[in-house]
């Protein structure tokens, strides 16, 4: 054996098997062409998965979930590293691009083909009938969800049960520690094991941190095979060649970081924008029973309002630090644990950030810089506010609104004043994103963007990006949905 440990070549390799990377396997395998996948992460069995919350964090998070922005007021970003990548801790809510973003992406970056309408909703129809997307049924709604579809109704807001990738959910509220059934249909658990049936080859723990280049095209990939719960740890080099092309989808915040690092500049790194929440939680005098249901069952898209509201259950050991007091106040809250429910707001942010590498070996690999604006603040208030109305308008004995400078307790309704009145900073909450964009956008001209329509780096041919790092914009609503319809079009091409 040379320098490398492991050596292989297919038409195409493909660096991530999350949402996007995992979809364009699929359809590239189907197509006979032959394909090579890397992740950094495992590949777990869904029964070697840890149920509880530390186990579940440490073998399925990047960081341990620690990785956050820089800024004024730092918060986590919450991506998997794993095999499926965030699609294989996420809820499985299912969005299709909302029209208005298509029509932006149309009209202000030119990107007639990528976001082409009856291109994009084939896709959609063949994504909805493969990862059996379906409405949240009454049996597994659970009654975090049934009571928030109460307040909207109390509230007269546009609430719905949420669409997911889980027709046989049996409502065990573990999509954080992956769906035990493999009901979800996740990647790992979907397009992942298709693509492998089709001829696609699997190498897992194996970090790229390079794109090769020979006579200006991108040729393959090397990187570092590194061992299971240890960040840096190696166990040798590997060096895949890619006869046709080299697919990068590992996400907005890591594509961007390996394109660096491989050399491409320009607008790499810039645009980056985030859908980030927080999250209100009221107890009530009935048991709630937030682990029974869909882990998140029912929405309230005020899309009007840049902002979107959802049910959310959490394991018990992260509503345990939620919940507020010390000592037997907290105590007597603890022993009530069943009683609570939890609802989030998600903003779909107007302010613009930047993602760049770290050093090797110096936590995590990528700085980014993300300041939420005043106005993206002012939503997140009027997000916030609505969300403590809505708990009391469910019958919530009291609310917590999470906001630091506010009374941990909101008694009744009239103190949710306090809430539309303060002036909320980004440093007052918990903040949180998962739902990340734009740091390798599409658009036609190289000055202003990194990839051009079909998805190919405009300064380095053979090269594809295939996540949500291409999207022009911010899309105020889940994202893998979108993620997979645009890549499995563009895959779909590349194929032919
Ligand atoms: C907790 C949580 C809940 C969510 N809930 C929802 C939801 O309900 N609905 C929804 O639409 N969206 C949800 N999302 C967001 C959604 O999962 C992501 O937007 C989507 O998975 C992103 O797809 P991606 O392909 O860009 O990246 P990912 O799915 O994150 O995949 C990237 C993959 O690349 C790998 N990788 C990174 N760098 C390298 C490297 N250098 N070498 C090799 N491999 C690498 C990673 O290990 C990872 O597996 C959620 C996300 C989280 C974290
Ligand atoms: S709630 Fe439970 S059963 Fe339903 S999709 Fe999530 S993990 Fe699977």
């Amino acid at each position: 054996m040379g320098a490398y440990t492991i050596e292989d070549e297919g038409d195409f390799v493909v660096v991530g098997t999350g949402a996007g990377g995992a979809t364009a396997a699929r359809v590239l395998s189907a197509a006979g062409r032959s394909v090579v996948l890397l992740d950094e992460g495992p590949r777990l069995k869904t029964e070697d998965r840890p149920r509880a919350l530390l186990g579940a964090m440490t073998s399925a998070f990047r960081d341990f979930g620690t990785t956050t922005t820089r800024g004024t007021s730092p918060f986590p970003l919450l991506q998997g590293r794993l095999v499926g990548g965030s699609t294989a801790i996420n809820s499985g809510i299912i969005w299709r691009l909302p029209e208005d973003v298509r029509r932006e992406w149309v009209e202000r970056y030119g990107l007639s083909e990528l976001a082409d309408e009856a291109g994009l909703a084939r896709a959609f129809d063949t994504i909805e009938r493969e990862l059996e997307i379906t409405e949240t049924s009454d049996e597994v709604l659970g009654n975090n969800a049934a009571l928030m579809a109460l307040a909207a109704e109390k509230l007269k807001l546009p609430g719905k049960v949420i669409s997911r990738n889980a027709a046989r959910c049996k409502g065990t509220a573990q999509c954080l520690q992956g769906c035990p059934g493999e009901a979800r249909q996740s990647m790992d658990v979907s397009y992942i094991p298709r693509s492998l049936a089709a001829g696609a080859r699997l190498h897992d723990q194996a970090r790229v941190d390079r794109v090769l280049r020979e006579g200006g095209r991108a040729v393959g990939v090397e990187g570092e095979l590194v061992e299971r719960g240890s960040e840096g740890r190696s166990r040798g080099r590997f060096k895949i060649r890619a006869k046709r092309g080299v697919i990068v989808a590992a996400s907005a915040v890591q594509t961007p970081v390996l394109l660096r690092r491989s050399g491409l500049r320009g607008m790499v790194g810039e645009r980056f924008q985030a859908h980030p929440g927080a999250a209100v939680v009221g107890r009530f005098k009935d048991p709630v029973g937030m682990g029974f249901g869909a882990t998140q069952g029912y929405e309230v898209p005020l899309r009007d309002r840049f902002m979107k509201l959802e049910s959310l259950s959490m394991p018990p050991e992260m509503l345990g630090a939620r919940l507020p007091g010390a000592g037997p106040a907290w105590q007597e809250r603890l022993g009530q644990l069943d009683h609570f429910a939890q609802w989030c707001v998600l903003v779909r942010m107007e302010a613009h950030g930047t993602v760049r590498p770290t050093l090797f070996g110096t936590g995590s690999d990528a700085a980014v810089s993300f300041t939420p604006t005043a106005l993206d603040m002012r939503r997140l208030r009027e997000g916030l506010t609505t969300l403590c109305r809505m708990m009391f308008a469910a019958g919530a004995l009291e609310v917590y609104p999470g906001i630091a400078g506010l009374p941990p307790v909101l008694k009744d309704l009239s103190e949710v004043a306090l809430v539309e009145g303060y002036d909320l900073k980004a440093r007052h909450l918990n903040l949180m994103a998962s739902h990340l964009f734009g740091s390798a956008c599409a658009g036609k001209d190289p000055a202003r963007s990194v990839v051009g329509e079909d998805l190919q780096a405009h300064a380095l041919p053979g090269l594809y990006v295939m996540d949500s790092s291409v999207f022009p914009t911010n899309l105020g609503v889940n994202p893998q949905h979108s993620i997979m319809g645009v890549v499995y079009r563009a895959a779909e091409r590349l194929a032919a």
